[in-house]
């Protein structure tokens, strides 16, 4: 008797703890099926969009949002939101009004390294800056591509690496949920309202800065800024993953700038003749702006020349183009010339407006560090070509044609690489304080 009476007391407490476990069980798998994230949320990418009373686009509108309003999603249907309003109400927006519309750059492809020493750089191209190099066999995961290029993440380093490099893993993607966060990798770099250079910054970025991915455009990433503005940024200047606060991956300043070379004369304009009227001007001229332009590249900047070759290019026109590439600096080379020969000796460094003085002066700086000759300093210059330039423009003068111990020096390879080194160095302190 006792023990059945113990039978029975037992059974409906057993039973009550098995119907919990079910409808635990059966709640936890509604909710998974039905409920998508119940704190997911959603930035309105479009100017304007409609709340629909229905997930239709005929239907009533409940309420106007803005660009950059943020939304509790309740549940989806087909290509529709069902979002939670400020004021509690609740209606239907449609999926590509928000960032949930836009397709994540990320691929997440895995694939690995074909050989040894496979270099990760800075932007998809061949003579950007090495990151990092890279094993035989390291596993790398692709987050996006362009015209034979890979962005991939290996370790903790993000960057660029030639798809003829890389051996596909398998192409099923990886299940963990595509992101379509974008980090700052630099400070100051610019978002802009449209996906060109020329284009007006509407936000400047630090380091770590947090971006909403919206889409591609050529080179550039359509991002959400930190205050929710609409804007383009090119994409190697940012990452997939959060960077690292205590490292940070420093790129140089001068990555992104756009740096204008003026070989001076050309063509039928020989400029200044050597003493032994063999050497003119216009072929040392070109040959500094191209070693400067070599030693720039490393760096990352966009560099612009006004001529490559031998070629005349008209002066009046040279102003012209630093404002069209909406330049950050431009810089005319030559070489000077003194009424007697062998009489004037040394470099100067010409500005023409007063606000281009510092610039002068940083540059003069490396350059006396440099090269082995005479500074006569920076001083005021009447060139047409840095006269009518709004860009912050130099002139520098880098010795004496009809001075011999001069052009001994300057027809070297070495001048020309100190030349080529006093500038870049110059630059990069220059926009580093700004
Ligand atoms: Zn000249």
């Amino acid at each position: 008797m006792k023990l059945t009476g113990n039978k029975k007391r037992l059974t409906p407490w057993l039973l009550a703890a098995i119907v919990t476990l079910v409808i635990a069980f059966v709640v936890t798998v509604f909710l998974s099926i039905h409920n998508l994230n119940p704190q997911k949320q959603i930035i309105i990418t479009k100017k304007t969009a409609q709340i629909h009373t229905q997930p239709k686009k005929n239907s009533g509108t409940v309420k106007e949002v803005q660009q950059g309003d943020t939304l509790f999603v309740l549940n989806q249907k087909r290509d529709w939101y069902r979002v939670k309003l400020s004021n509690n109400k609740k209606g239907w927006v449609a999926i590509s009004d928000s960032n949930k519309g836009q397709k994540s750059p990320a691929t997440n492809l895995t694939a690995t390294i074909r050989q040894d020493k496979t270099k990760l750089l800075l932007k998809p191209k061949e003579d950007s800056p090495t990151i990092t190099t890279l094993k035989s066999g390291t596993k790398i995961t692709i987050s996006s591509e362009q015209s034979g290029w890979s962005q991939v993440r290996a370790g903790k380093k993000e960057g660029w690496i030639s798809n003829r490099s890389i051996k596909m893993g398998s192409r099923k993607k990886i299940d963990a949920p595509l992101t379509n966060k974008l980090y700052a990798r630099q400070n100051g770099t610019y978002i802009r309202a449209k996906a060109k250079r020329s284009s007006e910054s509407i936000y400047t970025l630090t380091y770590g800065d947090e971006l909403i991915y919206l889409g591609t455009k050529g080179d550039w990433y359509k991002v959400l800024s930190p205050d929710k503005q609409i804007g383009y940024l090119p994409n190697w200047t940012v990452n997939f993953s959060k960077p690292d606060k205590k490292a940070p991956y420093q790129i140089s300043p001068l990555a992104d700038k756009i740096i204008i070379l003026d070989a001076g004369h050309g063509g039928s304009d020989v400029g200044a003749i050597s003493n032994d009227g063999i050497i003119y001007e216009k072929m040392i001229t070109l040959s500094s702006a191209r070693f400067v332009e070599k030693a720039l590249d490393k760096t990352g900047a966009n560099v612009v020349m006004t001529r490559s070759n031998d070629t005349f290019v008209d002066l009046q026109e040279i102003p012209l183009r630093g404002e069209l590439v909406n330049a950050d600096v431009f810089i005319s080379f030559h070489y000077d010339s003194s009424g007697l020969s062998n009489q004037a000796t040394g470099f100067t460094t010409y500005y023409y407006h007063e606000k281009d003085i510092p610039l002068g002066e940083v540059i003069n700086k490396h350059l006396e560090k440099n090269i082995p000759l005479v500074n006569r300093g920076v001083a005021l210059g009447d060139f047409l070509v840095i006269r009518e330039s709004n860009t912050p423009s130099l002139l520098l003068e880098l010795g004496y044609m009809n001075n011999d111990l001069d052009m001994q020096q300057f027809i070297t390879k070495t001048y020309q690489k100190l030349v080529a080194k006093s500038v870049t160095d110059g630059l990069t302190e220059y926009f580093e304080s700004k």
